[in-house]
C-alpha cells in the first residue's frame, strides 16, 4: 500500500505545476479572477484543485472545478479521488448531467460547464463555492463562454456579489493555449499566471490521402488504419496516438486495427526489434469509464499502445508515452445548419491551431512525430486558421432561456468573450417565443420557468410538460429519457449482422404497433423495463443494454424535476377525450410543432417551418419506405449527408398542428429583437 502512495507522490511531483504550488494558492488567494495557462499535461486539472484542498479552501465552501466533457469530468475525477485516497463521491465527486456522484461530503466536485449553469440558476450567488475553476476554456464550448460572462458580470463588483456568501468567490481560469490576454482583459484586466512547461519538437509529416476535394471523404478511416500500422511497423519504441471523428468510426478503425495487426511478422517486419505487439485501445465520450483506465496505463514492455481517440485526447486527458500521432484532419462538430434551420453533427476539417495542438501530444516527453494523412494543400485551403467558438456555431435557444431566467433581459449586450451574430440570438429568442418560454415582450412566461428546469431540448421540454398537464407523462417521460441517451439500437456494420439486427428492429416496430418512431421508443422502454431479464432482452432484440440502463435512470430523474414542480401550486392541467394514440401524438406536436414536414411528392417531404427544406426519411425510420401512404409528419431531428434526412418520425393529422403552425409565422424577429436592446 506504502509503495502505491510513495510511487503516486513522486509522480505528480514530477509535474511542472508542483514547483509553483505556494506562489499558485496565493495567487488564487490574492484576487477574485485568476487566469492559469500551462501546457496540457502540466497538472492543472488534476492537482490546483488539491492544493486548494490542502491549503483549506473547502473550510469555506467547496472548490468546484467544470470541464466542457462530461468523460473528462468522470475520469479526472476517479484519478483525483485515487491521489487523495478517498472513494470516489466522498471528499471527491463529480456531477455530470443525470449522473450524480456527489456526497454530503464533497468539497472538491469535478462537473460539466452545463452542470455549473443549472447549479447558477437555483443559487446565483454560488454561495456553496469557496473557489470556482472554469477549466479547458481555450475549448471555448458554449456553457463555459456563458459561464464566464455570467461570473464576470456577477462577481466583478465585490460588493454585489457579497450578499448572499459568508466570504469572496475565487475563480480561476485555467486554458492550454495562449488567448490569455484576452482573457485576462475580459476579466478585468485580472493576473495571469503562467506555468512553464518544456515540450520537444513534433516533426509533422503531411500525407496524399485527402485533398481539397475530400472535405466530404470519409476513406479517412481507411487511411488512419494504414498510417497507424505503418508507424508501427516502421517507427522506433513509443506509443501511437490516432485523432478520428466519433464512436462509429473510432469502433470501426479498432476492428481494421485488430485484424491486420495480427498479421504481422514481427520477426521480419518491425525495424525496432523491442516492439513485438500492439495494444489497440478505442478512447471516446459514451465509453464505459472502467475500460478507459487502460487508456493511462503503461503497456506491458515490448508492446506498443496505440490509442485511437476523439478530440478528447487533444486537451481534456492526457496520455503519457504517445511519441507518434496519426492526425485524421477531421473532427465531429455541432453545427447550426443555415440550409435546415437546425444544429447538426457534422465532420469537418479541424482548424490549424487544432492541428497543431494535436501534433503537440507527441513531444511531451520527448522528441515526437506526426503523421498528418492530408496534404499540404487541404491544410492550406481547407482548414481555418482557429476554431470557431460554439458560440458562434450553434443554437443559443437553451442558454438564451437560461440567461433570461437569470434576470439577464438583454441578451444582445450581455458579456460575450466572442459575440454570436446577432441573427443567432434572434433566432433564439424566436424559438423562444414560438414554443411559449417567453412573451412578446421577451419576458420568461410561466411555461418558460418550468421548462428551463429540464434538461433537455426545448421541443422536447414542451411535449413532457403537456404530457404532464393532460396527466399522461408516463408515455413521454421514456420517450424523453430513450432520446437523451446514445444509441439505443445497435448497428452491427457488418452486413450479414447488420441484416439480422434490421430485422429485429423491424420486429421491435411492429410490436410497438404504434406505427411511429416515438411509440417504439416507449414500447422498447416498457418491455425491457418489464422483462425477466432485461439484459438477454437487450442482446435478443439487438438493443445496447447500457443505453437503455442509463435510459432508465434518466426517467428516473426527469420524473423528479416533475414531481417537484407538480408541487408547486400553479402546474397547468388540462383534459383530453380521446384515444391514446392520438394523446400520445399531439402531446409530440405540441413540442415538435416546429419540426414538421408535410409529403410533396414521391418520398421528399417539405419542411413547414419557413426554411421550406426538401428532406427524406431516414432508412433507420420504421416510416422508411411507407412514405407514399403518408401526408404530414413530425420528427426529432435531422442528419445531413449528401441528403437532408428527418430521423425520429411520427404521422399526425393536420388538424393537429393547424392552431400551432401560424405561431411560426406571426412574429417578427425584430420585434423581438427591439425589446432584447431595451
Ligand atoms: P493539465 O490539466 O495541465 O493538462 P492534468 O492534470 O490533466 O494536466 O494531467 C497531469 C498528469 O496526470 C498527466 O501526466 C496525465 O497523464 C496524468 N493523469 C491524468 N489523469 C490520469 C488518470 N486517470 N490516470 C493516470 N494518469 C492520469
Ligand atoms: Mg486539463
Amino acid at each position: 500500500k506504502s509503495n502505491a502512495w510513495d510511487s503516486k507522490d513522486n509522480e505528480s511531483e514530477n509535474l511542472p505545476i508542483y514547483q509553483h504550488k505556494a506562489r499558485l494558492i496565493r495567487a488564487v488567494k490574492g484576487s477574485t479572477f485568476l487566469v492559469v495557462t500551462g501546457e496540457t499535461g502540466s497538472g492543472k486539472t488534476t492537482q490546483l484543485p488539491q492544493y486548494l484542498h490542502q491549503a483549506g479552501f473547502w473550510k469555506d465552501g467547496k472548490i468546484g472545478i467544470t470541464q466542457p466533457r462530461r468523460v473528462a469530468a468522470i475520469t479526472v475525477a476517479q484519478r483525483v479521488a485515487q491521489e487523495m485516497q478517498c472513494a470516489l463521491g466522498r471528499e471527491v465527486g463529480y456531477q455530470v448531467r443525470f449522473d450524480d456522484c456527489t456526497s454530503q461530503d464533497t468539497v472538491v466536485k469535478y462537473m460539466t460547464d452545463g452542470c455549473l449553469l443549472r447549479e447558477i440558476l437555483a443559487d446565483p450567488g454560488l454561495s456553496q463555492y469557496s473557489v470556482v475553476i472554469l477549466d479547458e476554456v481555450h475549448e471555448r464550448s458554449l456553457n463555459t463562454d456563458i459561464l464566464l460572462g455570467l461570473l464576470k458580470k456577477t462577481f466583478s463588483n465585490p460588493d454585489k456579489s457579497t450578499k448572499s456568501r459568508s466570504g469572496p468567490l475565487r475563480v480561476v481560469v485555467m486554458s492550454a493555449t495562449l488567448e490569455t490576454d484576452k482573457l485576462s482583459a475580459f476579466l478585468g484586466s485580472c493576473p495571469v499566471f503562467t506555468i512553464p512547461g518544456r515540450t520537444f519538437p513534433v516533426t509533422c509529416k503531411f500525407g496524399f490521402a485527402v485533398g481539397p476535394k475530400d472535405t466530404e471523404s470519409s476513406s479517412y478511416v481507411k487511411e488512419v488504419v494504414k498510417v497507424a500500422l505503418d508507424v508501427h511497423t516502421s517507427e522506433k519504441a513509443g506509443d501511437i496516438l490516432v485523432f478520428l471523428t466519433g464512436q462509429s468510426e473510432i469502433e470501426r478503425a479498432c476492428d481494421m486495427l485488430y485484424e491486420k495487426a495480427e498479421s504481422i511478422d514481427y520477426r521480419y517486419d518491425v525495424e525496432d526489434q523491442t516492439v513485438e505487439g500492439l495494444l489497440i485501445l478505442p478512447l471516446y465520450g459514451s465509453m464505459p469509464t472502467d475500460q478507459q483506465r487502460q487508456i493511462f496505463q503503461a503497456p506491458p514492455p515490448g508492446i506498443r499502445k496505440c490509442v485511437v481517440a476523439t478530440n478528447i485526447a487533444a486537451t481534456s486527458l492526457t496520455i503519457n508515452g504517445i511519441k507518434y500521432i496519426v492526425d485524421s484532419g477531421f473532427v465531429k462538430q455541432l453545427n447550426h445548419n443555415s440550409r435546415v434551420g437546425m444544429d447538426i453533427l457534422e465532420v469537418v476539417p479541424i482548424s490549424k491551431s487544432e492541428a497543431q495542438q494535436r501534433a503537440g501530444r507527441a513531444g511531451r516527453t520527448s522528441a515526437g512525430k506526426c503523421f498528418r494523412i492530408y496534404t499540404k494543400e487541404f491544410w492550406e485551403k481547407c482548414m481555418p486558421e482557429y476554431t470557431v467558438p460554439e458560440i458562434q456555431r450553434t443554437s443559443l435557444t437553451a442558454v438564451i432561456l437560461t440567461l433570461k431566467c437569470l434576470g439577464v433581459h438583454d441578451v444582445i449586450r450581455f458579456p460575450y468573450l466572442d459575440r454570436p451574430e446577432e441573427r443567432f440570438i434572434l433566432e433564439a429568442l424566436k424559438q423562444l417565443y414560438q414554443c411559449d418560454a417567453i412573451d412578446r415582450r421577451g419576458r420568461v412566461t410561466p411555461l418558460g420557468e418550468l421548462m428551463v428546469e429540464f434538461p433537455l431540448h426545448p421541443g422536447l421540454t414542451r411535449a413532457l410538460l403537456k404530457a404532464a398537464a393532460l396527466g399522461c407523462e408516463d408515455l413521454l417521460l421514456p420517450v424523453a429519457a430513450m432520446l437523451s441517451v446514445e444509441n439505443i439500437f445497435i448497428r452491427p456494420g457488418h452486413p450479414e449482422r447488420q441484416k439480422e439486427a434490421d430485422k429485429r428492429h423491424r420486429q421491435l416496430a411492429a410490436m410497438a404497433g404504434s406505427n411511429n418512431d416515438f411509440g417504439t421508443l416507449l414500447s422498447v422502454f416498457q418491455r425491457c423495463k418489464t422483462s425477466e431479464n432485461p439484459s438477454s432482452w437487450c442482446k435478443d432484440n439487438w438493443v445496447h443494454w447500457r443505453a437503455l440502463k442509463s435510459a432508465f435512470s434518466v426517467e428516473t430523474q426527469l420524473r423528479e424535476i416533475l414531481l417537484r414542480l407538480q408541487q408547486k401550486r400553479d402546474f397547468p392541467t388540462e383534459t383530453f377525450n380521446g384515444d391514446k394514440s392520438e394523446l400520445f401524438r399531439r402531446c409530440l406536436c405540441s413540442g415538435y410543432f416546429t419540426n414538421v414536414a408535410r409529403r410533396s411528392v414521391g418520398k421528399v417531404f417539405c419542411t413547414m417551418d419557413g426554411h421550406g427544406s426538401m428532406v427524406h426519411i431516414h432508412p433507420s425510420s420504421s416510416l422508411f419506405e411507407q412514405e407514399a401512404e403518408l401526408d404530414w409528419v413530425i420528427f426529432h431531428d435531422v442528419m445531413v449527408t449528401s441528403r437532408v434526412y428527418i430521423r425520429t418520425v411520427c404521422p399526425i393529422r393536420y388538424e393537429w398542428v393547424k392552431d400551432l403552425l401560424p405561431k411560426l409565422h406571426e412574429v417578427d424577429v425584430y420585434e423581438l429583437s427591439s425589446v432584447a436592446r431595451q
